[in-house]
């Protein structure tokens, strides 16, 4: 309701300072990914590429893969999209992939860890995306999910190379990765914090549960922290080449916690399509400075709830 009646997105959002922030669209298919176009998003931030398994009792072939791929590279084909390998587990199982009696599935053989279990389907994965990427001018990234070490990295790093992919990237999901950011980014080029995980773990209360929807809210003092020290991170371990950090769960789709993010020295927001216009809107209503000092009144704050009251009461155009 806020982003619609916050009006369109021309498709560049810049701080009342010109310091330049690119919005990037979730999407989970081609036709997404056209609507985000549409929708004036830069490039895809994170591509989820599950769809493309779901509801499936084998794996795809990498020829049906990199069709699907290719679709979402081509609706930008100027742009820069973000491909996240196979998140398969926890709130997303395969029945070919998943072991359906793990106790614990979020803490389980989740996201990268698959390649332990399963090995293969990274490599065929990265295989197809290569493929698909083989032709298109769209600048294709590439990330793990549920990094937990600097050594998974590496080895992620590692078979992106042997694939031909260029730009190997981490999600930020696990609290271990936003502590040792500086490490990890030393093996990869860039990363992208999925606020949706790293609240659930670091606040120790499952995303699915309604009941726990108050401790499952980036606006989390914990959670703040994290995205700060994983920027930290990527600034000390920049002598090996520029991190770009960027942030694609759903705090990113939250205007007023998107300030925060950028206050906190995020480079990219990443979120679905309809929420663009809202965050554009609030962010151009600021300076860097201000974002700054907003970002240093949340981190400030002792709970979630005053964090974002404080906030919100620094940005008048969500009065
Ligand atoms: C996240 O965890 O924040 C994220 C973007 O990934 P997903 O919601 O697909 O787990
Ligand atoms: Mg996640």
């Amino acid at each position: 309701e806020q982003s619609r009646a916050l009006g369109s997105y021309s498709g560049t959002c810049t701080t009342t300072d010109g310091h330049r922030v690119p919005l990037l669209a979730n999407v989970g298919s081609g036709a997404d990914a056209r609507k985000a176009a549409d929708a004036g998003a830069e490039g895809v931030g994170l591509l989820r590429t599950e769809f493309c398994f779901l509801d499936r009792d084998t794996e795809p072939a990498v020829a049906e893969q990199a069709a699907a791929y290719r679709e979402v590279f081509d609706a930008f084909p100027h742009g820069k999209v973000v491909v996240r390998t196979l998140d398969a587990g926890a709130d997303k199982p395969l029945p070919f992939l998943t072991d359906a009696t793990e106790p614990n599935p979020a803490l389980g053989v989740r996201g990268y860890r698959t390649e332990l279990a399963t090995p293969g389907v990274l490599d065929r994965q990265l295989k197809a995306i290569a493929e698909a990427a083989d032709g298109a001018e769209t600048e294709v990234w590439v990330m793990a999910p549920m990094i937990a070490t600097a050594d998974e990295a590496h080895r992620f790093a590692d078979s992106c190379a042997a694939a031909g992919l260029q730009v190997p990237g981490v999600m930020v999901e696990v609290p271990s990765a936003a502590l040792t950011a500086e490490s990890i980014l030393r093996n990869v080029q860039f990363a992208s914090i999925g606020t949706n995980d790293l609240t659930q773990y670091v606040m120790a209360a499952d995303r699915q549960l309604g009941p726990l929807a108050a401790l499952n809210d980036p606006w989390q003092p914990a959670v703040l922290q994290l995205i700060k020290q994983t920027v930290a991170g990527a600034a000390a371990a920049h002598e090996n080449g520029n991190k770009s950090v960027g942030v694609c769960g759903e705090a990113a789709a939250d205007p007023a916690l998107a300030v925060v993010l950028v206050g906190l020295g995020v480079d990219t927001l990443s979120m679905s399509a309809r929420a663009l216009a809202g965050v554009a809107a609030v962010l151009a209503s600021v300076s860097l400075d201000e974002a700054r000092k907003l970002a240093e009144q949340a981190l400030g704050a002792p709970s979630a709830l005053e964090a974002r009251t404080a906030v919100r009461a620094g940005l008048p155009i969500l009065e």
